[in-house]
């Protein structure tokens, strides 16, 4: 070994450490103008959205609401999507009239003693409602309560116990109809005309919640993605290529069987609202009987086993569109939507065979013929 291959003179190790960092600096601009080209080569020649989406589950409005975004910057979708459920849990807060501390409970408990005043959110649920109950002949109502009270399916179900009788529905039925309900549109309040009556806006509120937090996730700079609150979907935008977009693939339940009923490719901003009598519902000898009440009989309606809206101006249109295409049933309600309302409609009559309106079907991709087949 030789002694110069181990320089100790200063002069040298300076020139060294010079060279040292001149090569430092050398690879550190490398190495920052290829993350530089990688960056933008990622935003010029791939601008699509990731194929994996952001995806999140949450009990609200009394079922499971999926979120699901394809965005580019992981935390922004996380903080949209949280501001997303922040929002639907408000929704809950006004409109939920089974929680006691709810704004609806509230004006249930005091609108028969005078006039109440109401958020902008609730007047706009209710001013819907009102609506739909005068496009519907009166089959959708927001007045419903005392009806779902004295039914309470799920109650029933659980303890086993009849329907109510006759009588009980006679007396239940004085305190519906959305005519006996006072709304003042200028000083925004509520006032019942007839005491016992409870607003229920379960028919719509979902759709309505599913607005505010696809709003949300819009002011946040969400442009792809699917809201679905179970029984009210909204497309939002295009789907990404790189997931197999543009169209969003939505599967409609079969109500008496395994799997789908229909699937349906659907173009972007597109309501898809189901109201069925599978998703609550008891069975006493025999019969079942389920959560949507005909206010004109007092019973469950009968004309059909599931109806879905797809379109609808807005999501509580569409949501008690549903409703109230349900409530009049087959062939009425399909004819009235179609007509009427200017959206496509899938019906599954009382004796489960399946009918569309023409337009639907440049939307469905599957479509069974009978429920249950
Ligand atoms: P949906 O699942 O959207 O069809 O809404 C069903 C819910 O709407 C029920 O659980 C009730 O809270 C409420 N409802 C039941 N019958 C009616 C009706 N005829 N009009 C308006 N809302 C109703
Ligand atoms: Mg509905």
């Amino acid at each position: 070994m030789e002694e110069k291959d181990f320089p100790d003179d200063s002069a040298d190790e300076e020139r060294i450490g010079r060279k040292n960092r001149r090569d430092t600096l050398v690879v550190t601009a490398v190495f920052l103008a290829l993350v530089v080209a990688a960056f933008l080569g990622v935003k010029l020649f791939n601008p699509g959205y990731s194929r994996e989406p952001y995806r999140r589950v949450e009990f609200v409005l009394d079922d499971y609401v999926t979120i699901t975004v394809y965005g580019k910057d992981q935390s922004r979708v996380e903080e949209a999507v949280d501001a997303a459920f922040r929002e639907l849990f408000r929704i809950q807060d006004i409109a939920d009239r089974y929680r006691s501390e709810s704004e609806l409970a509230g004006v249930n408990r005091e609108a028969a003693s005078g006039p109440v005043r109401v958020s902008d959110e609730l007047w706009e649920m209710l001013e819907t409602g009102m609506e739909i109950y005068r496009a519907s002949g009166g089959a959708f109502d927001i007045t419903v309560g005392p009806l779902v009270d004295l039914w309470d399916v799920v109650g029933r179900g659980e303890k086993g116990e009849p329907p109510p009788s006759e009588e009980e529905i006679a007396r239940a039925r004085e305190a519906v109809g959305a005519d006996k309900l006072e709304l003042d549109a200028a000083a925004r309040t509520v006032r019942f005309a007839h005491p016992g009556m409870v607003i229920d806006v379960g028919g719509l509120a979902k759709g309505y919640a599913l607005d505010r937090a696809a709003g949300v996730l819009r002011s946040r700079g969400m442009t792809s993605g699917y809201v679905s609150m179970i029984s009210t979907d909204l497309t939002m935008g295009e789907k990404p290529s790189a997931a197999g977009g543009p169209l969003w693939r939505i599967a409609v339940l079969d109500p008496r069987g395994e799997g789908y009923l229909a699937t349906f490719l659907l173009t972007a901003e597109c309501y898809v609202s189901t109201s069925g009598d599978y998703q609550r519902y008891f069975e006493y000898r025999g019969v079942r009987y389920h959560h949507i009440l005909d206010p004109r009989t007092g019973y469950p309606a009968r004309g059909a086993i599931s109806v879905t809206v797809v379109g609808g101006r807005d999501g509580a249109w569409s949501d008690g569109l549903s409703t109230a295409a349900f409530v009049k049933g087959y062939p009425e309600g399909l004819q009235w939507l179609q007509a009427a309302q200017g959206v496509e409609c899938l019906m599954v009559d009382a004796s489960g065979v399946v009918h569309t309106t023409p337009g639907l079907h440049s939307l469905l991709e599957e479509l069974k013929e009978r429920a249950g087949s």
